[in-house]
C-alpha cells in the first residue's frame, strides 16, 4: 500500500537543543503545540484555545524537517514524517482511503506527531485545487486534521513546505495550519552553534567557529552539515594514507566550503 509504506517512525530523540538558532521559530512551537501538549490543563485554565498546527515553510535544508523530529522529541512522541505526494494516488478514492489510514495509524501510536512535508504537491500550480480529484484528496485531509485532537487522541500535525505561496488557503483556517512559521537561513550566531553541534565528538584542533560562520554567509544548516562531513572524509582520506591520525583542522574545513556552494540563493 503506497501511502503507508512511505510512513517513517523515528524512535531516536532529537530536542530543541539539537537545532541551531531559529530560536523564535522553536518558541513560537512551544507555545503552540509542546506546552499545550504536555499541559493541557493550564491552557484550559487560562482559557487559552489549545489546538491547531503550524506550517513551516522556507527554503531547502534549513531545518524544517528537523524541527518536526525535535517537536517529537519535545513531546515524547513518535514522528511520523510523510511525503504528501506520496498519499496521492490517480486512482479517484484512493488518495482518501490513504489519508484515513495514515492518521488512524499515527492515533493507534500515539502520541505521535503527523509531519505531512511538502504540502504543496497538494496546491494550486502542481495538482490544480479546482478538479474533482483534487477538491476530494484535499477536503479528505482537511476532515481529518479537523476532527485529530491533541487531548483525545494525542495527536499533532505540522506541515512544512518549500513553496507556501501553493498551499490551498483552507489549510490556514483554526485548528489547522493557523500559524506560519518562516524557517529562513541561518545567521552568523546560529551557524556557529550548527558547525559546533555538527563537529561535537570528532576529533578536532581548536577551531575559530565565528570564522568558520563569516566564511558560510547563506549556508544553510544541511549545507554545512554536508561541509563538515567533506572535510571529515577528507581527513580520513589523509589519516588512511599517511597511516598516522590527526585532527580535523580549519584548513581542511576552509577547503571544503571553498569546493561546495550556498543553496539558499536559489530559492
Ligand atoms: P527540505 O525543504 O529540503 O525538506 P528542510 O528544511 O526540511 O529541507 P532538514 O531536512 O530539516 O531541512 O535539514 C537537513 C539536515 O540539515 C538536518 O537533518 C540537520 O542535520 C541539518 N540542519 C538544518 N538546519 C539545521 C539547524 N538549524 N540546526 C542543526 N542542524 C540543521
Amino acid at each position: 500500500k503506497k501511502g503507508e509504506s512511505q510512513v517513517t517512525v523515528l524512535d531516536k530523540a532529537v530536542r530543541f537543543m539539537d537545532v541551531g538558532g531559529l530560536h523564535d521559530v522553536k518558541e513560537a512551537i512551544r507555545m503552540k503545540m509542546v506546552q499545550p501538549f504536555l499541559t493541557p490543563e493550564l491552557y484550559d485554565r487560562y482559557g487559552i484555545r489549545a489546538g491547531g498546527g503550524v506550517l513551516l515553510y522556507g527554503p531547502p535544508g534549513c531545518g524544517k524537517t528537523f524541527l518536526g523530529k525535535a517537536t517529537a522529541g519535545e513531546c515524547q512522541a513518535k514522528l511520523f514524517h510523510v511525503q504528501v505526494a506520496d498519499i496521492l494516488h490517480t486512482h479517484v478514492g484512493a488518495s482518501e482511503q490513504n489519508i484515513r489510514a495514515l492518521f488512524d495509524s499515527a492515533r493507534q501510536q500515539k502520541p505521535a506527531v503527523l509531519f505531512l512535508d511538502e504540502m504543496d504537491a497538494i496546491g494550486y500550480h502542481r495538482g490544480k485545487a479546482s478538479s474533482p480529484w483534487m477538491r476530494g484528496i484535499i477536503d479528505q485531509l482537511l476532515s481529518e486534521m479537523d476532527r485529530a485532537s491533541m487531548r483525545a487522541d494525542r495527536l499533532l500535525v505540522m506541515g512544512a513546505t518549500n513553496m507556501p505561496w501553493d498551499v490551498d488557503p483552507a489549510f490556514h483556517r483554526p485548528g489547522r495550519f493557523e500559524k506560519m512559521v518562516f524557517v529562513g537561513p541561518p545567521d552568523r550566531a546560529a551557524r556557529e552553534t550548527i558547525f559546533q553541534l555538527k563537529l561535537d565528538g570528532r576529533p578536532v584542533e581548536p577551531l575559530d567557529y565565528a570564522q568558520l560562520a563569516a566564511w558560510t554567509e547563506l549556508y544553510s544548516g544541511a549545507d554545512i552539515e554536508y561541509v563538515v562531513e567533506l572535510a571529515t572524509e577528507q581527513v580520513l582520506h589523509d589519516i588512511l594514507a599517511k597511516g598516522t591520525e590527526r585532527p580535523i583542522r580549519m584548513s581542511d574545513l576552509r577547503e571544503s566550503i571553498a569546493a561546495t556552494r550556498p543553496t539558499t540563493i536559489e530559492w
